[in-house]
């Protein structure tokens, strides 16, 4: 025992873009190309908003 851990660990949110439906890393979900670009990164010639120019969200699995 000692130190304290600050409990069960949690995804990381600072990654997270405007588009994703949950913070990659959590159970359930996935990567899937970006709706509004298609997986260009961009558009009308700006960095895509939704997936901040990676192309791909984190959207969320259909269970079962
Ligand atoms: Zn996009």
């Amino acid at each position: 025992m000692g130190e304290k851990t600050g409990g069960k660990p949690k995804p990381d949110e600072s990654s997270r873009n405007p588009g994703d439906e949950a913070a990659p890393g959590t159970p359930g979900t996935g990567e899937d190309v970006c709706p509004a670009c298609h997986g260009s990164g961009r558009r009308e010639g700006k960095e895509c908003d939704r997936c901040a120019g990676s192309g791909r969200i984190t959207r969320v699995i259909g269970g079962a």
